[in-house]
């Protein structure tokens, strides 16, 4: 008999009772909007803020409406101006070379490897030219590069670093938490992140000029005084005439919902590890299937996993999609001739074109991207990894390569 699954690749947890309870009570209160709050109330957003800070190790930390949002007011803040050109990753999401763009800087690729991280001789190629004064790295998909080397090779270039961890948030690297390299990190609780609220992020750096310039740039409207993970007010007089209000907060009750989810963070991430463990020993040794190794540094984040089909026909990969897809295994892949659900890629974004990347053309068509969420059980991802495999053997036993 065939198996087939029937678990569903987008349904999350449901939001803890702790959390429901909490924005019931703001609701109930009225005061929604982050700076209406009563006498004597710190408001939920800045106390999110401030149990952010901590739990990331970070000195400040801004609530905002998104993690698009959250880079878009980086870039800001850092200084980056239209025409300027920042260095990003190919392999990445729409949302991180639309923040470039939402700015009217020009977006310039970095390639991918096997491993599915940054290329680090490209990037260093790069910034040896010159005419680019930040990077925008995005651990995509949760893949942490050897971010030692990234950062001398940005140091030595005067390059700042801007760190996308939407997939990272309770990751690390030889021990410092991911978003602690660069000048700033953003992140997303947006509902396929590691935190849900719908909609969000965050912003955290250890710069008090950066960071007063994000939180006017949030739209504070002068308000800074009611931040609890924020620089002083000496800092913003410096700043806060000349810093565009560009509205991009969160609200009270959004941050009523994050909290208690918070404080599960690294109990859920070790939950993501397990199911990402299972379908990783389960599709180990699957001829003509690559499995990402991770590095012995990297504290990963396993809440999606890829596999690498490299140098099959797309004709095969197909295949391999179609016949999961039929037992109810849902996989992305990053080499379809069209943008599809969240796979686009560098050569969809036709608005910030680039030369092309044979290498990483190469990885991108191989990448088969799978979703796990914690609704999935142990037994449930030791099953996907079975479907995978058989369907993967057997297309590849017909002849998968050209
Ligand atoms: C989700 C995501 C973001 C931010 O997305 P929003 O939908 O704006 O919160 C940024 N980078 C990557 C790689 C993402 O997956």
């Amino acid at each position: 008999m065939t198996e087939t699954f029937k678990g569903s690749f987008t349904q999350q947890e449901p939001i803890p009772d702790e959390a429901i309870a909490a924005a019931v009570a703001v609701m109930q209160s009225g005061r929604l909007h982050r700076y209406n709050v009563a006498e004597d109330e710190a408001g939920e957003v800045a106390l999110l803020e401030q149990e952010f800070a901590a739990a990331m190790g970070a000195k400040y930390a801004l609530a905002t409406a998104s993690g698009g949002s959250a880079m878009a007011t980086a870039l800001r803040a850092i200084g980056v101006a239209p025409g300027d050109k920042v260095l990003t990753n190919a392999f990445t999401l729409a949302p991180v070379p639309g923040a470039i763009a939402s700015l009217g800087a020009v977006p310039v690729y970095v390639g991918v490897t096997e491993d599915l991280l940054i290329d680090l001789n490209h990037l260093e190629a790069l910034v040896g030219q010159g005419g680019s004064k930040v990077l925008l790295l995005s651990h995509m998909r949760g893949h942490i590069c050897d971010m030692d080397r990234l950062i001398a090779i940005c140091d030595a270039g005067g390059v700042a670093v801007i760190e996308d961890c939407a997939h990272t948030m309770g990751g690390a690297w030889d021990g410092v938490m991911s978003g602690r390299h660069g000048a700033m990190a953003c992140y997303s609780t947006q509902t396929y992140k590691h935190l849900n609220s719908g909609e969000g992020g965050f912003l955290i750096s250890d710069d008090a000029e950066l960071m007063a310039r994000a939180i006017i740039l949030s739209g504070s409207y002068m308000l800074y005084d009611r931040h609890l993970a924020a620089p002083g007010p000496e800092v913003f007089e410096k700043v806060k005439y000349v810093t565009p209000n560009v509205s991009g907060r969160m609200d009270n009750l959004r941050a009523a919902i994050l909290r208690p989810q918070l404080r599960r963070l690294y109990e859920q991430c070790e939950r993501w590890n397990e199911r990402y463990r299972t379908v990783e020993a389960g599709l180990r040794d699957t001829p003509g299937l690559r499995i990402v190794e991770r590095p012995a540094k990297e504290r990963y984040v396993g809440s999606s996993i890829q596999v690498l089909l490299l140098d099959w026909t797309d004709k095969a990969v197909n295949e391999v999609i179609d016949r999961c897809k039929a037992r109810g295994v849902e996989l992305k892949w990053f080499g379809g001739a069209e943008p599809s659900g969240f796979t686009s890629r560098y050569d969809s974004w036709r608005y910030a074109p680039s030369d092309r990347l044979p290498q990483t053309d190469r990885v991108l068509r191989g990448i088969i991207d799978m979703r796990l969420p914690l609704t999935f059980s142990l037994e449930d991802c030791a099953l996907l990894a079975r479907i995978i495999r058989a369907e993967v053997s057997a297309v590849w036993q017909a002849g998968a390569t050209a």
